[in-house]
């Protein structure tokens, strides 16, 4: 960072600023984490400088020697770690990974029907606003009103109504473990494609905490920089009759030249989540997870679905009398960043709404552990009650940034 300091102190004070902000601070966003120094340097290096339309080995500008070796590196990398029989690391992002996966897939006007982003799901599942919803002709399911989980037998009534052609699983916000097998069983008997997206869970799958969709699913999606850890970017894993109709989507189809410095760091990312480290890494996710979820249910909060299987829990904050959003304004006050959050069946407005998402993806890779969630709990619990007391929350403030000194940032 010397070089930024020297030639844009603005730029470098800003940048100063949030790497305060993330040392001293508990992270609770469950779509974030902290790439490793490594991660961070690789996605830093000179492949930023390099352009590199095309794949290994045939690309449209010379010099590719080394863009060829890092890019099947990663490659190679990825079909090891998630056992896939095709991959593509050039998506930019989880987003961008979804475009390319339908315009391989389908044509535009097609059904595909995917979970409902009030109930968890992504907007790139076929949300209305979202290019989904309006280049293809969505249909959504959702989760059962009395257990709050997927109701596999709904997904099949709605699948077999609707016909559509491609089955989306995979949510933003489901605490739950998914049956990608129950899925694919829906898929084969409407003949839909099935497509797993696991943006959000793809370090546990990785780690072999949460079952794989790789096996069954046609296509998987995933961003690289959730619980996978790794440089911001988006990665796609199919079954090889999809290959060539993928890696056609993705370029010339949907994008230019590939971010280079990022496929270099997704390959350091996959690395690390190949040594036997990163599995006790994603077990300690769940269990941080787990004991969260114990901490808030005996401080008498409402939890959807009552737990969670994997890294993210979703807090209903209605008996405690409280909006989401009041709630996660008073928990950044006192230093724990979480999100606002829909609860499945929300009465409140999507800006506003009754609970808050909570992930232990990030805090876990600083090192907290289960012993320590019911301090954390504890804070979160006295801020939401003493969300109109600036100073209540400034000490906990304090506390919590005492508290993250012990917790070194990659
Ligand atoms: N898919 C799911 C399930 C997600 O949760 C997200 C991001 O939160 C994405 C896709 C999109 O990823 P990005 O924000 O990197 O485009």
């Amino acid at each position: 960072m010397d070089a930024v300091k020297e030639i844009d102190p603005t730029t470098w004070e800003i940048i100063s600023n949030e790497e305060d902000r993330q040392r001293n601070t508990i992270r609770l966003i469950a779509s974030e984490n902290y790439a490793s120094q490594a991660v961070m340097q690789a996605s830093g290096s000179v492949f930023t400088n390099k352009y590199a339309e095309g794949y290994a080995g045939k690309r449209y500008y010379l010099g590719q020697e080394f863009v060829d070796q890092i890019e099947r590196l990663a490659i190679e990398r990825a079909k090891s770690v998630f056992g896939a029989e095709h991959v593509n690391v050039q998506p930019y992002s989880g987003s961008p990974a979804n475009l390319e996966m339908y315009y391989a897939l389908l044509e535009l006007g097609d059904k595909i029907l995917g979970m409902g982003l009030p109930h968890g799901g992504h907007l790139t599942h076929g949300w209305n606003v979202n290019f989904s919803g309006r280049f293809y002709t969505a249909s959504a399911y959702g989760v059962n009103p009395e257990t709050e989980r997927i109701d596999y037998d709904e997904v099949r009534r709605i699948a077999l109504q609707e016909r559509p052609k491609l089955l989306m699983c995979g949510a933003s916000a489901y605490p739950r473990e998914i049956d990608f097998e129950a899925f694919k069983s829906i898929a084969d008997e409407v003949g839909a494609y099935l497509v797993a997206d696991i943006a959000h869970i793809s370090g546990l799958v990785a780690a072999g905490v949460h079952p794989s969709p790789v096996p069954v699913a046609d296509v998987v999606t995933s961003t690289t920089h959730k619980t996978l850890r790794g440089p911001r970017s988006g990665i796609i894993l199919c079954k090889d009759k999809f290959a060539k109709d993928i890696d056609r989507a993705v370029f010339p189809a949907c994008q230019g030249g590939p971010h280079v410095h990022a496929i270099a760091a997704l390959a350091v990312a996959l690395h690390e989540a190949s040594q036997p480290d990163f599995k006790d890494y994603a077990s300690t996710v769940v269990a941080n997870a787990k004991a969260m979820a114990e901490a808030f249910l005996s401080r008498g909060y409402r939890l959807v679905t009552g737990g969670t299987d994997n890294h993210l829990l979703l807090v209903d904050l209605t008996s405690k009398d409280v909006g989401g959003k009041a709630a996660a304004v008073a928990m950044e006050k006192a230093g724990i960043v979480a999100n606002a959050n829909s609860i499945p069946f929300d009465t409140r407005k999507p800006f506003d709404p009754s609970g808050v998402r909570i992930g232990t993806a990030a805090i876990t890779t600083r090192g907290m552990k289960p012993e320590h969630m019911d301090t954390i709990v504890g804070w979160i619990d006295k801020a939401v009650l003493s969300r109109e007391d600036e100073s209540a929350l400034g000490r906990i403030n304090q506390e919590v940034r005492e508290f993250c000194q012990s917790f070194p940032v990659p």
